[in-house]
């Protein structure tokens, strides 16, 4: 953890104020690099989603998108796949030596002809073979399943380090939580203490905790949780997997396979901010280990909890910005695509300044 600044240290007026440092809050920073920016986070780090996550640089798979089809309809789905594109182009020019597992993704779900028609409408949006149908193994069973080539691997917290390194002069201030931040003045505790700093512009990159701050921000919580097993040997494809409509979803980290999800079996284990693993996901994730590596050979040595926001409440549920006041604006709720989408975001609002 790192601690938090002796309150005086904080300048009374700054020209940009960004809450939370998590990957929106950061890539901000970076792209604004430069100018005088603030960023203060609660935490000794960053606590919520982007610190916890399963690291998959993904723009998508199909079983999950043929899903969205019917809830957000066919324009949206191609208009966010291309987004997580553009996002992770952008983070990939900014940071070529990031270190990628260039594992690429299988979606395990059964292949229709639903499924293949997305799959070529996708490609042809995107003007590449993104992706093709190929023979994967899971759980000793080969199968055609629809594979994604350009996904990969990233460690989320050696990119967030990466980000603050990189965002020369800004100004990151840990254990400070915002209280109050509206036309053009903060509230901020430090130790106990209260601060009040002007600003020109602020942008409250806090996701599911957006609420606490702007109850009409409108973001939902909803906490995901992931496994990390001991060394395990398998036959299975080692690529990022997706399982059960790609709710659980998985990957091979040092030996070892990371899987989450469950948030769909345990929806009353979900709606919560609270960062607490529970037992029932935990049990579910054993059994999910145990069908993607074919065997039980193997113990759990990991066990966490992280919080998404859905802006909405769903997964394409409504836009991640919302304007609060003339200075003031919540960039908060990218669901399970945060790492694909916030480059572009931060991209974005940094050419509108
Ligand atoms: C288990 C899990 C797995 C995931 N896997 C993937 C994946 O593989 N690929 C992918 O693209 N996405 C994934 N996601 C989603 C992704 O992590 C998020 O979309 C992304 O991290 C959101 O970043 P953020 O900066 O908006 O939010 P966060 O990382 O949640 O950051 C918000 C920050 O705001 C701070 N904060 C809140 N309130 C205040 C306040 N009042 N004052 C000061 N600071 C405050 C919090 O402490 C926190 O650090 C996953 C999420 C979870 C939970």
């Amino acid at each position: 953890m790192t601690p938090a600044p002796p309150s005086g240290e904080l300048a009374k007026q700054v020209d940009v104020l960004i809450v939370g440092a998590g990957f929106m809050g950061r890539w901000l920073a970076y792209f604004l690099r430069g100018r005088d920016v603030q960023v203060v986070e609660r935490d000794g780090f960053g606590y919520g989603a982007s610190s916890r996550n399963a690291g998959f640089l993904t723009c998508g798979q199909i079983s999950e998108m043929l899903a969205d089809v019917e809830t957000a309809g066919f324009d949206r789905v191609i208009g966010t796949f291309l987004e997580r594109r553009q996002g992770l182009a952008i983070a990939r020019r900014e940071f070529p030596d990031l270190e990628v597992d260039p594992c690429g993704s299988v979606d395990y779900d059964d292949v229709t002809d639903a499924g293949r028609d997305l799959m070529g409408q996708l490609n042809a949006a995107a003007d590449e073979r993104v992706y093709t149908l190929r023979p994967a193994t899971l759980g000793g069973r080969e199968r055609e399943a629809y594979f994604n080539t350009p996904d990969g691997g990233v460690h989320p917290v050696k990119l967030m380090q990466r980000l603050q390194q990189a965002a020369e002069g800004v100004r990151f201030a840990f254990g400070v939580k915002a209280n109050s931040v509206a036309r053009g003045e903060a509230e901020l505790e430090v130790a106990g203490t209260t601060v009040r700093m002007r600003y020109n512009r602020a942008f409250l990159c806090t996701n599911a905790f957006a609420t606490e701050l702007f109850s009409s921000s409108e973001v939902v919580p909803g906490r995901g949780q992931v496994i990390v097993t001991s060394p395990v040997e398998t036959a299975t494809t080692r690529a990022l997997g997706y399982i059960n409509h790609g709710y659980d979803y998985f990957r091979f980290v040092d030996g070892r396979l990371l899987i989450g999800g469950g948030r769909n079996r345990f929806p009353g284990e979900t709606g919560t901010s609270e960062l607490r693993p529970t037992v029932h996901v935990r049990e579910w994730l054993e059994q999910q280990a145990a069908a993607v590596l074919g065997h039980s050979d193997w113990k759990t040595e990991y066990h966490w909890a992280g919080v998404m926001g859905f802006p909405g409440g769903g997964h394409l549920g409504g836009s991640p910005r919302r304007k609060i006041d003339a200075q003031t604006e919540v960039v908060a709720g990218f669901g399970g695509m945060g790492v694909a989408l916030t480059p572009l975001y931060a991209q974005r609002i940094a050419a509108e300044m």
